[in-house]
């Protein structure tokens, strides 16, 4: 095994040669194997800055619909659609339903000040009072008991509940802090009977099953039946998105297993979760996340604050380009941009800083064997991951420059893409969908229009694409993992070719 920063020249070279993107020291390097979703919003959204975040390395962009209208998800949706065409490469849409986030009605005042030891009263209609409080669920003061916690503004300002009565709970502030109207109420272990898809959420997904979402996240997922049913209520109105559960509550940490066994991948949702939890397990409980997701086989993402301060700064803390470092080494396959390229002053930096991270750190992913191994997986073919095991191993010993996986549903690139392998990876697919889908697993790029269902063509058609673009040369191995056709469902075919 090599040292961690020798020289390691044949990937130094393949990263030079197969430049596609030209990094802050204007050196060109391969775009990152960890991939980047990236949030669209007012600081992103013109075309010509979806070309240049496409250019700079984002893989998935994601539209979150808890802010906007209707008409702006779907301006967003085609532009995306627009640019990702414009640049002749595969990028994928995440339609992020915002589930039943409860916020703070209008406040008294802009802002309300709470300090240590103040009363606050939840009640129903309207604030009448300064420290009177209302919020977007209902039932809130029905659901709420004595010693109930109530967190306002992402966790800035803790009340307890001292009293409840017919018509107004009564808090007081144990954690102290400034709040404004609509930020966020989060009740960590209250049990609500609030549905995990709101109607705005089933009208949100029904629009991302017709217009062609290739992912839909739930917010404050709880257990595997909310992912089950979001499932099925997408391939009712003829979508086969991906569906990405956000582990955002405790009771998500509970059912973790099944959940991630229910979703086709997972966000860390550490904002709300870091919440919804004590900020102070958020690091353990991301470990924990991605390795369950390792083992399954299932994609999963790292979000919020990764580069937070680059909301209006150049360049990041070094505590952030730790954290994008750390949940790489942690086994994510994706790192997520929030409010940094939704309404940062920066998007574009903040998208190449996170590629750099990326770049700098994934050499040293060679030093983790553990993630390199999944369980015998339910839903994919036993004889596909095994074929994918054994292409992996022979790629090592052969030094192979390239790897070549075709795939219908994207399941063998998903297993190739959990060892973790730096060799580099091409995705196949005869389905857009499929491609766009590729553009979360880490490590495999997905490439269009070749020729998938016969191994032959397909391996000349990678021969002089993979010389065009300097990613190949003669004498080159390239191993190729595709099928027969002849056992159903499975690529049983594996073939190591010299370039000639
Ligand atoms: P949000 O989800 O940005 O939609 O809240 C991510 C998180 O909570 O971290
Ligand atoms: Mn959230």
């Amino acid at each position: 095994m090599r040292e961690i920063g020798e020289a390691r020249p044949e990937y130094g070279s393949i990263q030079e040669r197969s430049g596609e993107f030209v990094g802050m020291t204007g050196k060109k390097i391969q775009r990152a194997r960890t991939k980047t979703v990236a949030t669209v919003g007012p600081a992103s959204n013109s075309p010509e800055q979806l070309n240049q975040l496409i250019q700079c390395g984002v893989d998935v962009f994601r539209i979150n619909t808890a802010h906007g209208t209707a008409d702006e998800h779907d301006q967003i949706f085609h532009a995306i659609r627009a640019a990702s065409e414009q640049q002749g490469r595969p990028v994928a849409i995440l339609v992020d339903l915002a589930g039943p986030k409860i916020r703070l009605g209008s406040l008294f005042t802009e802002t309300v000040d709470c300090p240590v030891g103040r009363q606050f009263r939840f009640v129903r209609n309207e604030v009448r009072a300064a420290d009177e409080l209302t919020c977007s669920y209902d039932r809130l003061i029905d659901e709420l008991s004595v010693d109930n916690q109530v967190m306002l503004a992402d966790g800035s300002v803790t009340m307890v509940v001292e009293s409840v009565t017919q018509d107004q709970a009564t808090c007081r502030v144990i954690s102290g802090g400034a709040i404004r109207s609509r930020q966020g109420v989060n009740l960590p272990g209250v049990a609500l009977s609030l549905s995990a898809v709101t109607e705005k959420d089933k009208e949100r997904a029904r629009w991302a099953a017709s217009v062609g979402a290739d992912f839909v996240s739930q917010s404050f997922v709880r257990n595997a039946e909310e992912i089950i049913a979001l499932k099925s209520m997408l391939t009712e109105s003829g979508s086969d998105a991906a569906v990405i559960a956000k582990i955002e509550k405790r009771e998500a940490l509970e059912a973790l297993e099944p959940i991630v066994e229910a979703a086709d991948g997972v966000m860390v949702a550490r904002g709300d979760l870091g919440v919804e939890i004590d900020v102070a397990e958020t690091p353990v409980a991301q470990k924990r996340i991605i390795r369950v997701c390792q083992r399954l086989c299932k994609p999963v993402i790292v979000a919020t604050q990764m580069l937070e301060s680059m909301h209006d700064s150049r360049r990041p803390t070094r505590a952030e380009a730790s954290d994008v470092a750390n949940a790489i080494l942690d086994g994510a396959d994706a790192c997520m941009l929030s409010g940094e390229t939704a309404i940062g002053q920066y998007p574009v930096d903040a998208v190449n800083m996170m590629q750099r991270i990326m770049a700098a750190t994934e050499r040293m992913l060679e030093e983790r064997p553990e993630l390199s191994t999944t369980d015998v997986l339910d839903d994919v073919h036993i004889i596909t991951s095994a074929v994918v095991n054994g292409a992996g191993k022979i790629a090592e010993d052969v030094n192979a420059r390239l790897v070549v996986v075709a795939t219908r549903s994207g399941a063998t690139a998903r297993v190739k893409s959990k060892q973790h392998s730096l060799i580099p990876t091409i995705g196949v697919s005869a389905s857009e969908a499929t491609l766009r889908r590729m553009c979360l697993y880490w490590g495999i790029t997905p490439l269009r229009g070749a020729p998938v269902m016969d191994p032959p063509s397909l391996r000349n058609f990678i021969a002089s694409w993979g010389k065009e673009h300097d990613v190949v040369q003669a004498k080159d191995r390239v191993v190729f993992v595709t099928g027969t056709g002849l056992v159903a469902g499975a690529n049983n075919l594996l073939v190591v070719h010299e370039i000639r």
